[in-house]
């Protein structure tokens, strides 16, 4: 170990720009092993490891990457496994920059440990050599839980507590699991067979998906109330933020979600009805969090004429992976920084131009965010055949769409549930994800549900616990 200084720090090799934006792949090769225990060896064990402490799933990372230098690649997959149910995901699309590999303490002077791609490669590794099997509940339980929701939340939640022998039902409006991780996140940077493969590991070790079930439609949430002993609402945010735009109302201003959903289902070959297609196209994309470099650069792959990113900030006050703007400028895209839309000309009903507003910074708010404010006399208008909107996601109206009036909300309609417990103030409804956090990233998915699944465990157990001792008072009592 240690061998940081002497090392250098070096990642899969990352195919080139021309190559990779020609098609929908993972744009990272795998490490082989060699090159592997070679950057777990640059890990100089920490005895306060920051890259764990910011992990939000706790990782126990110093372990794994002395047992992958040391080639005991099967223990390091198990103390990797223990802490993260989907590691294999989290070493793809984490945004390792803002998280662990940010807070290594070698990362100033040498360049972190590649701790994400190891983590990949762990997984891999294991996948390949038939580690990861499906498993079996030591004792089956009488009770089951119903989860509304199959995002990394939901099903991270799912193997907990089918692992703790509970029956688990999934639903699902969507026609495939894996939430944003199958349908928002695009295939170059998460490719699908890794999602399916988990998929099919959980229906392998007894989770039930119901899918194509649109809770608040297709069944009623009383009704899974009545089916269920505990509810895990795990729906996500989906609703788009709109821009406050003059010109909004034109043809080709769409949303994020819908160009991204519409690319996701194109590559895992369904037939779409209105399929969306920048081909040819001049694309400017308004936003400069993860869903904006994801749209720019499925459009580059689609073949735009051109794509331009609007973000009303600066590069360093985006809040997207700085790695995936780099990405994205390799790839041919073209940022516009502290540059936001005043107003959308448009002919015969689409749009053809956007008038800009340029943009300063204006010292911090109160958040600690550095606010803007805009600079008088300089517009300038560029133009466009398709404008995207990826300024983020808000929840749904739940209490409304569950006829559930009493669940509590936060003030941004995110759901308020109790400091540990994930539990709602509904009795035996926990609710987990990105709903109750707002959108947010993968890994604060597998951490939530994995937490609320254990408060939920509590609970039932709680409940079996007290009605053996009222069963066992009534027959004392008759005795
Ligand atoms: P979701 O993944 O949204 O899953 C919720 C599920 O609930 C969906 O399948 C939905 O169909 C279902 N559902 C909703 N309502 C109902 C209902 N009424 N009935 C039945 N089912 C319902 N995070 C990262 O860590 N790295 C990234 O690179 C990254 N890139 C992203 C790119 C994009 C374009 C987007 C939009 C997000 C990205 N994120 C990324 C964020 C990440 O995907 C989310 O934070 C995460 O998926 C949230 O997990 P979740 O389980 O809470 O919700
Ligand atoms: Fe880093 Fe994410 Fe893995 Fe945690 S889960 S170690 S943050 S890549
Ligand atoms: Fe190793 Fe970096 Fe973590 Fe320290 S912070 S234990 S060097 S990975």
């Amino acid at each position: 170990m240690l061998t940081f200084n002497v090392t250098p720090q070096a990642y899969p090799e990352k195919r080139a720009p021309e190559k990779r934006a020609s098609d929908f792949n993972e744009i990272y090769m795998e490490y082989a092993i060699q090159k592997a225990e070679e950057q777990a060896n640059r890990c100089s064990q920490c005895g306060i490891p920051f890259c764990q402490v910011h992990c939000p799933l706790n990782n126990n990372i110093p372990d794994w990457l002395k047992l992958t230098a040391e080639n005991r690649l099967q223990e390091a997959y198990e103390i990797s496994s223990a802490t993260n149910t989907f590691p294999e995901i989290c070493g793809r699309i984490c945004p390792q920059d803002r998280l662990c590999e940010g807070n290594c303490v070698v990362n100033k002077d040498f360049g972190a440990v590649t701790i994400g791609s190891i983590e990949k490669f762990i997984t891999e590794n294991a996948w390949d050599k038939g580690w990861i099997k499906p498993f079996k509940p030591e004792t089956e339980r009488k009770e089951s839980v119903g989860i509304i929701g199959a995002g990394p939340a939901g099903m991270a939640a799912a193997e907990m507590l089918r692992r703790n022998g509970y029956k688990v039902t999934i639903y699902d409006r969507y026609d495939r699991a894996g939430g944003l991780m199958i349908y928002g996140i695009p295939n170059f940077k998460l490719e699908k067979w890794v999602v399916e493969r988990r998929t099919e590991w959980l229906k392998k070790s007894g989770v039930q998906f119901e899918l194509k079930c649109d809770v608040g439609n297709t069944i009623t949430f009383k009704k899974l109330q009545e089916k269920h002993d505990a509810i895990l609402i795990a729906t996500g945010v989906y609703k788009a933020r709109t821009l406050e735009t003059i010109g909004m109302e034109l043809d080709n201003i769409i949303p994020a979600l819908s160009f991204l959903i519409a690319s996701n289902k194109q590559g895992l070959g369904d037939k779409i009805k209105q399929p969306i297609s920048v081909e040819g196209k001049r694309v400017v994309v308004v936003g400069g969090g993860d869903t904006a470099m994801d749209c720019v650069r499925t459009a580059i792959r689609q073949n735009a004429a051109s794509v331009t990113c609007l973000y009303r900030r600066d590069r360093d006050n985006m809040p997207g992976s700085r790695r995936e703007v780099n990405h994205a400028e390799e790839e041919g895209v073209k940022f516009l920084w502290l540059s936001a839309p005043k107003a959308f000309k448009g002919r015969s009903g689409n749009v053809s131009e956007v008038l800009i507003q340029r943009m300063r910074l204006n010292g911090k708010d109160a958040s600690g965010r550095e606010s803007i404010a805009p600079i008088e006399g300089e517009d300038y208008a560029i133009s466009a055949d398709i404008v995207i909107n990826a300024l983020g996601f808000e929840p749904e109206d739940l209490p409304v769409l569950f006829n559930e009036p009493s669940l509590k909300l936060n003030s941004n309609g995110t759901i308020k549930v109790a400091p540990g417990t994930f539990e709602t103030n509904v009795p035996g409804v926990f609710a987990a994800g990105d709903i109750v956090r707002g959108a947010s990233l993968v890994v604060w998915g597998i951490a939530d549900g994995r937490s609320a699944a254990r408060a939920i465990i509590n609970t039932l157990e709680a409940r079996a616990f007290i009605a053996q001792a009222q069963k066992k008072e009534a027959r004392r009592a008759t005795r």
